[in-house]
């Protein structure tokens, strides 16, 4: 099959083009947060993981086939063995325009410099909380301390983008909405909300707990001039300018269906899973084609160009079900 590179191929039946990829590289991780992992979490044995060359392969053909943008997420990346040996790969990769990184920080103090060599432009850290026992109870075994080292240390990298993650729970953490938006004023990054999504059986009350976006903002406006930016990055994100800061706020509403028709992106797990939207279960295991075609990638472009015809139009989140409405958890998908 003849593709032209970075030819923008991947257009589903909806008519969007599907330009980013999201790919977990390990469903491990060395925090435990509630709302995503349960405590006793048992991980993938190793061979059901995709190897970092697999993962480099699957990242090459979508390349080839018009992604410009790619994020690596886990489970937590860089816990990952020789982790950086596939950031440096990935960026070395012509057409490619953003490499980016989602993490807790707890092990960016040491691999800021090598992430800036390979090309990682803009990094989101994770972080729900400014007290130490808060942050300690949400995450189970994280240390604040690290994680704030960690993102100094990005700072001074001088990335081009660095976003705080954060999400809120009600009678946990909520208090700390204008500290920690004040906290990202301070060292001139940004910071999103993210509602909490109904994702894996976690043993924690969501319906409780559950902020959402709408009270964020409005408890915000009122302390802070907040202007609407029309950056978008055709997902789930909005954005605010606090003004007379570099601070943008952006808040993600996984729960509203507004972004779904601009959606450009498909989310590859660690076991090789490309699902094609984050709150269906419509996927293609590309990791049989992949060890069952060791010598030629044209039976990965075939699936993938086919998996297209397979986004959904839309998720399926309601936050008011007990049961979740995706049994998956995050740290398998990659956020
Ligand atoms: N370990 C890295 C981290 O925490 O940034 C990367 C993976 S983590 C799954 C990616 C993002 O997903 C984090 O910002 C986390 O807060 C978010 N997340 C995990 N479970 C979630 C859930 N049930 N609802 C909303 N966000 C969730
Ligand atoms: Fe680990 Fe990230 Fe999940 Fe927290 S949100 S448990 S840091 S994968």
């Amino acid at each position: 099959m003849d593709i032209k590179l970075n030819t923008p191929r991947l257009i589903d039946q909806f008519g969007r083009t599907v330009d980013y990829i999201r790919l977990s590289i390990t469903d491990r991780c060395d925090f435990r947060c509630t709302y995503c992992m349960s405590e006793d979490m048992t991980f993938l044995p190793r061979n059901e993981v995709l190897s970092l060359e697999e993962c480099l392969r699957i990242v090459k053909v979508f390349v080839r086939l018009g992604v410009t943008k790619v994020r690596i997420t886990g489970g937590e990346p860089l816990v990952r063995k020789n982790a950086l040996w596939l950031f440096d790969e990935i960026g070395k990769l012509e057409h490619l325009n953003e490499l980016v990184l989602t993490t807790n920080g707890s092990q960016l103090e040491k691999h800021t410099a090598a992430l800036k060599k390979s090309g990682v432009k803009r990094i989101n850290i994770s972080l729900d909380s400014l007290k130490p026992e808060v942050f300690k109870k949400i995450t189970r075994t994280g240390n604040l301390k690290q994680v704030l080292a960690g993102l100094q240390a990005s700072i001074k990298a001088g990335f081009s983008g660095i976003k705080l993650n954060t999400v809120l729970m009600r009678g946990i953490n909520d208090d700390e909405t204008a500290d920690l938006v004040q906290f990202a004023i301070n060292n001139k990054i940004d910071i999103s909300f993210i509602e909490e999504m109904p994702l894996g059986k976690v043993n924690h009350a969501r319906e409780s707990t559950f902020v959402s976006n709408a009270d964020t903002l409005k408890l915000l406006s009122s302390k802070y001039s907040l202007l609407a930016s029309t950056e978008t990055t055709r997902g789930p994100a909005r954005y605010w300018l606090v003004a007379g800061t570099q601070t943008k706020i952006g808040f993600i509403s996984p729960h509203s269906h507004n972004f779904c028709e601009s959606c450009n992106r498909v989310r590859i797990t660690c076991k090789g899973e490309l699902y094609l939207c984050l709150g269906q279960e419509d996927k293609v295991d590309l990791m049989p084609i992949l060890r069952a075609n060791p010598n030629s990638d044209e039976p990965l472009v075939e699936a993938i160009l086919k998996s297209m015809s397979i986004k959904p139009k839309g998720h399926d989140f309601d936050h008011q079900r007990i049961e979740p409405a995706i049994v998956r958890f995050m740290s398998h998908t990659g956020g």
